[in-house]
């Protein structure tokens, strides 16, 4: 057991951190978002992590999914650039022209054979930054070789079921705790464990959020959050800041859209549509 900083973290702790936009802005300057992600039936995931990327702010944002998400795709989100994998259900091998800033992996995206050893190839020549969601961690899970592999500070966001399966079962929280430390520690890493009060572990550091409510138990508000933390690190975030900014703001979100919708009636896509009220409630 070690030494550990515990930070609550309001607004006073996340405006600091927040970086105003001028009047000469341009797209470039906002960063590239890549999410890579999606299988046949869960190609939904994707469009709710790439809109909650641009709405947190990328200048652009693509997407890398299989060929039975460019329909769907194109049709509902026309911001983004899709780009596709030779497979038609899954994805099979990850390679693009483009230069992203950041890359999402892991909503939606299965735990299929072919799939783990297209991530392992695309993480033995990868450099650029990685969030870590869903599957994606089902996948380090599977092959936990995987985690040498990873980039410096690469964040993984699990719920409470992928957070088990990655770390083993836990005794109580402060067993939990330790086991995350462990993990972010040996490797590096930052990990959200998300849930009601959603923390950030980075090595010893603790960063409890207070935003958030029961309107986010529904589906795909957890790949919102991969976009938002992935969008911010888009804009020169660094993965820290982008994690603990990122979770506060999707929790401000549904607080405040929960006013009009409700907890029951609260869904995945008003969190993303309210992100611009969190963005204005910082002032
Ligand atoms: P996922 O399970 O991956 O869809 O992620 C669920 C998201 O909703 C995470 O950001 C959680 O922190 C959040 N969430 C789930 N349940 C609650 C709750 N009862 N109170 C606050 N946030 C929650
Ligand atoms: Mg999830």
């Amino acid at each position: 057991e070690t030494a550990t900083e515990v930070e609550l973290i309001g607004k006073h702790e996340v405006l600091p951190v927040y970086k105003p936009r001028d009047k000469f802005s341009h797209k470039g300057q906002f960063g590239h978002s890549l999410i890579i992600g999606g299988s046949y039936g869960k190609i939904g995931a994707v469009t709710l992590a790439g809109r909650g990327a641009l709405a947190a702010g990328a200048g652009l944002v693509s997407v890398y999914v299989p060929k039975c998400g460019y329909m769907p795709l194109q049709s509902s989100f026309p911001e983004a650039m899709v780009i596709t994998d030779a497979d038609e259900e899954k994805i099979t091998n990850i390679s693009f022209e483009m230069k992203p800033t950041v890359i999402g992996f892991g909503v939606g995206v299965g735990t299929d054979a072919k799939t783990i050893k297209a991530f392992e190839d695309f993480l033995k020549k990868n450099k650029t930054p990685l969030v870590i969601d869903a599957d994606g961690i089902n996948i380090l899970t599977k092959k936990k070789t995987l985690l040498k592999l990873l980039p410096e500070q690469t964040i993984l966001t699990p719920h409470p079921k992928e957070l088990e399966r990655l770390v083993g079962k836990w005794t109580d929280d402060f067993d939990k705790l330790e086991k995350v430390k462990a993990i972010s520690k040996k490797h590096n890493l930052i990990i959200v464990i998300k849930g009601a009060n959603t923390i950030t572990v980075s090595q010893d550091k603790l960063y409890v959020n207070s935003t958030g409510n029961p309107g986010l138990a529904t589906a795909g508000s957890g790949d919102v959050l991969t976009g938002v933390i992935t969008g911010l690190i888009s804009q020169g975030y660094n993965p820290l800041d982008a994690s603990v900014f990122g979770v506060y703001l999707h929790g401000k979100s549904a607080d405040i859209a929960v006013e009009d919708f409700g907890y029951q009636s609260l869904i995945a896509s008003h969190v993303i549509d309210y992100l611009g009220e969190a963005y204005k409630d910082l002032f």
